[in-house]
């Protein structure tokens, strides 16, 4: 019987105690152990339900195009509890010059693809329109260095596109900033574009002409997916398949060592347990200093990939409150308009089961690259920042009627210039460990579905480990 040990209880662990269990089930000959150093099963998903409102903590959603996370709930048997968000009423704005300003029509993620909306927008100058404009003209180019995002956004749109709209869209999906984030991890479809096409707006055209060929044959996907009662769903949905028994909250591992061709976990209480193999689901940083005895080069490399912490601010309103609230999902804050406010989404209007239909809410995003300091302000300071910028922007400044606070320290992997190169490294380190998987969103993708794809990888690598594989490295 094989013995394996997953450590980290977030979604990426889960997943791959999910798919474990399901081996064990189908008549593979292993166990398995989930150790979760918290109080609860889920990282960073948690929903909260408050004053009859859905309250996400950490992710509300995940992209419905990557299908691994529609794929789970599937399995889970909880397909009929997914929900699409409201496309129809999908309207994007950004803060300039601190009033809301609409992304305009047929800009995809930030690249225009029709040019009357781009050019009657007053999202940007009218030089950055004739440089769009331009832009169908560019010339192939294969990509040299790792460049960061913002210079690929740059060569292409100039400055402006990069501070209205990489920057802020970069910083609601990965908390990051687009002077440090690798193109060519973060947005490889646009290096390849720039490969193939050289303008991003043709490539973009092409691949939309594409797309609506699909369309044609097949039912519009909404863009977001969710659970009707919330992203929790999963984890409740994923632990009541898990054996009970498997599962040790507040487990703390300090270290993993290698031993005897196979692994010791030391263990917080309780001293140290022997597994076959092992599962590390933890953020990268935390992985590193678990495998330091095990592979000094190893936990370097995972040690180098950085973390951005973030906040969510979350405030409950009776609908009336928000009647000055344009329609769409929300807005997004360029760094230039020198805003601790990095982004807000209109959750009532993003997906339905949200609210009840008298009350309506706000969800608010701090903190990022840029601003780890606002981890050391209080509830209280962290609430009267939203609240006045809410004024300033939205002009909401009625009292909510509820409000919640959550700090999600270095949560979210930065995918820094020689991003890729460093998690060949990793991966080509731990091939030569037996028993040894990484998952979580440090490696290939922030995103939920991603994290649900590496911990289904982990648990295959491992449950399919056979005799003949090498010994751990001493
Ligand atoms: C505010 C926020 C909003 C987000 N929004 C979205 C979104 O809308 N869509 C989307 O797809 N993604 C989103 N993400 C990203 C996504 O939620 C995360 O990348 C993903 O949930 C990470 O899952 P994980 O299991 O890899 O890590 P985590 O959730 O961080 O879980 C790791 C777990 O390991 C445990 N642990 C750590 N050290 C030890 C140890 N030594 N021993 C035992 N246990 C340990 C921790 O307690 C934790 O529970 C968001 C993230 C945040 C923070």
């Amino acid at each position: 019987m094989k013995r394996i040990a997953i450590i980290g209880g977030g979604i990426s662990g889960l997943s791959a105690a999910f798919y474990l269990e399901k081996a064990r089930a189908a008549g593979s000959e292993l166990d398995y152990v989930l150790f979760e150093s918290g109080q609860r099963l889920g990282g960073c998903l948690a929903s909260d339900h408050i004053e009859g409102c859905l309250v996400e903590a950490g992710p509300d959603s995940f992209l419905t195009e990557k299908p691994w996370a529609t794929t789970l709930c599937k399995e889970l048997g909880i397909a009929d509890q997914l929900i699409g968000s409201n496309d129809s009423q999908r309207k994007t704005y950004i803060v300039v010059h601190g009033r809301l300003v609409a992304m305009p029509d047929g800009l995809m993620f930030m690249v225009p693809t029709r040019l009357v909306p781009t050019a009657l927008s007053p999202l940007f100058s009218w030089d950055t329109k004739i440089r769009m404009a331009r832009e169908l003209l560019h010339p192939p180019h294969p990509m040299q260095d790792d460049e960061t995002v913002a210079q690929l956004v740059e060569r292409h749109f100039g400055p402006e596109v990069v501070d209205r709209l990489a920057d802020p869209l970069l910083s609601g999906v990965y908390g990051g900033d687009a002077g440090q984030l690798s193109a060519r991890a973060v947005l490889p479809r646009f290096v390849e574009m720039e490969e193939k096409y050289g303008s991003l707006s043709r490539a973009m055209l092409a691949a939309h002409k594409k797309m609506a060929e699909v369309a044609k044959k097949q039912p519009p996907q909404p863009l977001f997916t969710s659970l009707k009662d919330g992203m929790q769903q999963m984890v409740d949905a994923i632990v009541a398949r898990l054996d009970p028994a498997a599962i040790r909250l507040r487990q703390h591992v300090r270290r993993v060592y290698p031993e005897n061709g196979g692994w010791r976990l030391a263990l917080e209480i309780n001293g140290d347990e022997r597994y076959d193999a092992v599962i590390v689901a933890t953020p990268a940083h935390v992985a590193g200093e678990l495998l330091d005895s095990v592979d000094r080069e190893l936990a370097q490399d995972l040690l180098q990939i950085t973390y951005s912490s973030s906040v969510t601010v979350t405030l409950g309103y009776y609908k009336q409150q928000l009647a000055k609230l344009p329609r769409g999902f929300g807005f997004l804050v360029p760094r230039s308009e020198g805003r601790r406010m990095l982004a807000c989404t209109f959750v009532h209007n993003k997906f339905p089961h949200r609210a009840p239909k008298d009350k309506g809410i706000l969800r608010c995003f701090l903190g990022g690259a840029r601003d780890e300091a606002v981890l050391a302000l209080s509830d209280e300071e962290m609430l009267q920042i939203v609240r006045q910028e809410l004024h300033d922007i939205v002009k909401v400044d009625a009292r909510p009627i509820f409000t919640r606070v959550y700090r999600w320290r270095e949560a979210m992997a930065q995918y820094e210039p020689g991003h890729l190169a460093r998690v060949a490294n990793i991966e080509e380190r731990v091939a030569e460990l037996s028993g040894l998987a990484l998952a979580g969103n440090a490696y290939h993708g922030i995103g939920v579905p991603d994290c649900i794809r590496a911990g289904r990888e982990a648990a295959n690598k491992v449950a399919n480990l056979t005799a003949e594989a090498q010994p751990a490295r001493p």
